[in-house]
């Protein structure tokens, strides 16, 4: 491994001394980028195969963006919401047309995927049934509400007892989840596809079978989309591929293409009036800056047919990865850009380092795979350049892990 260049490490020792210690020492030092491409203060140039983990939509410097920011700077950046703005109204008028959701449908504006999680939350709340259901393995954001339906002990126990009353069922399995929902289940809280367990897909029809449960129930069915909305996966939102229609469903990530912005969505009129004026609020949620970058973003995914894209670069980077012929790589899953190559090891955080020094970006989701979540305006070229390298990285990642 290559030791950073005087001019990061000097940052990074700063960093340390400044920032508070939850994120361990960062990797780089990133200072600007063009597309799919970023560099760091020292001049290096990385393909950025994570994108702000399935943030930068448009990728990095992108002129529709940018311009779309700018133009709103100079004109209005934040009014709180007692007032409204033409970005706003519009972004969710978007929203609401891209989602096919039906009329009596509405959109809450929050500033992070946590923050729509909460709001999700709250919808449960108002059904009067105390309970939530939710996936082993889910990750739904770290605000305390949030993290009562995430999964993972090591990100909730520092912090129990966390929110009562949520159930976590195992992920795929039908059974257990009818089991779970009782006449006392308000919610059932679900990834369309787990982004951070390892970029895992449900298995076959458990969505339907998770929407069938909870109409028969009575209960909302939420679908967390932070990670899989906005084009990710090939379509919109990943449950038009899934064929269900949600009660509600959360957003962020892609959304503002690098600008913090997050929703709830809620369907029908039904869901949409569990929740009341003075029922919930943000100072910052859906300020015309915000709401801007998220139009150009919905925009340019429309005009650039990166929805198309971004399934038909997903399907070649699988082919192109199951073609490598090496053992070492077993696999890829995960839908349009979305997607993690799997490994016959535990070898993901040595590979991400050994990428990381070749220039490549990469995330390693779990200990044996490494999730790639670039730009939707990734190249295939650019993705060949990742896939030839694989064996490389796997010969460069330290023995030990192996
Ligand atoms: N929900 C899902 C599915 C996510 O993947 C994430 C973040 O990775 C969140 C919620 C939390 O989003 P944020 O980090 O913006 O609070």
């Amino acid at each position: 491994m290559t030791e950073p260049a005087p001019h990061s490490s000097e940052l990074l020792d700063r960093y340390e001394h400044a920032l508070l210690g939850v994120f361990g020492r960062p990797q780089l030092v990133l200072e600007h980028g063009e597309g799919a491409w970023v560099w760091d203060v020292d001049g290096r140039r990385y393909l950025d195969l994570v994108g702000g983990i399935a943030v930068n939509a448009l990728g990095h410097n992108h002129p529709a963006l940018v311009s779309a920011i700018s133009k709103q700077a100079g004109q209005l950046i934040h009014v709180s919401n007692f007032y409204t703005s033409v970005p706003q109204v519009e972004l969710a008028e978007r929203i609401l047309r891209y989602a096919d959701a039906p009329a009596g449908s509405r959109v809450f504006f929050t500033n992070s995927g946590a923050e729509s999680v909460e709001a999700a939350v709250k919808l449960a709340r108002r059904t009067s049934r105390p309970g939530i259901v939710a996936a082993e393995g889910a990750f739904h954001g770290r605000t305390t509400g949030a993290l009562a339906l995430t999964h993972k002990p090591a990100y909730r126990e520092p912090f129990e007892p966390l929110m009562p009353g949520v159930t976590h069922v195992p992920w795929g399995d039908v059974d257990a989840l009818r089991a779970a929902v009782t006449a006392k289940t308000g919610a059932v809280v679900l990834e369309p596809l787990q982004g951070e367990a390892g970029v895992v897909p449900p298995t076959p029809g458990y969505l339907r079978a998770a929407r069938e449960v909870t109409a028969e129930a009575g209960a909302l069915l939420v679908l967390d989309e932070v990670q899989t909305g906005i084009g990710r996966t090939g379509a919109w939102f990943a449950f038009q591929d899934a064929g269900v229609v949600p009660d509600a469903m959360t957003l962020a990530k892609g959304l503002g293409g690098g600008v913090p912005i997050g929703g709830l969505v809620t369907f029908g009129p039904e869901v949409s009036g569990l929740l009341t004026p003075g029922m919930h609020g943000s100072t910052f949620g859906g300020n015309p800056l915000a709401c801007a970058a998220g139009i150009a973003v919905l925009e340019t995914i429309e005009s650039e047919g990166l929805l198309q894209h971004a399934r038909a670069a997903g399907e070649h980077l699988a082919r192109r990865v199951e073609a490598v012929g090496d053992p070492r790589v077993t696999g890829v899953r995960g839908a349009g850009l979305l997607r993690a190559v799997t490994l016959a090891g535990q070898w993901a955080p040595a590979v991400a380092t050994a990428a990381r020094d070749a220039g490549f970006i990469v995330n390693p989701v779990a200990p044996d795979a490494i999730r790639l979540a670039p730009p939707l305006v990734v190249t295939e070229q650019q993705l060949d350049l990742f896939v030839d390298a694989l064996p490389s990285l796997l010969d460069a990642a330290p023995e030990e892990t192996r």
